[in-house]
């Protein structure tokens, strides 16, 4: 019995089951790549490897990728300094 709360575990769940290791299945945003936009920064998709930009470009394709498919942790690119779980709102 401990009298401090082990409350530390607000680890996200979705993080438990993902390929750190995938490939990125284009080099650049997909769809901004299709329509010949330009992105900020990129996203890739820990789920199916799928690469989209980020918040602050204007295709906001990461973030549509996850409301249309429900994948939702994404890896910076290209550095992989960070992740970040979008169901979750937080950074892995
Ligand atoms: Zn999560
Ligand atoms: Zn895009
Ligand atoms: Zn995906």
């Amino acid at each position: 019995m401990t009298a401090f709360n082990d409350d530390d575990n607000k680890s996200c769940i979705h993080a438990n089951n993902l390929d750190e290791g995938i490939q990125p299945r284009t080099q650049g945003c997909e769809e901004c790549e299709k329509e010949g936009m330009h992105w900020v920064a990129l996203r890739l998709c820990l789920e199916c490897g799928h690469v989209g930009c980020c918040d602050s470009s204007v295709g906001l394709h990461g973030t549509r990728h996850y409301r249309e498919t429900g994948h939702p942790v994404i890896m910076a690119l290209p550095d992989k300094s960070w992740k970040w779980c979008y169901a979750d709102k937080s950074y892995i």
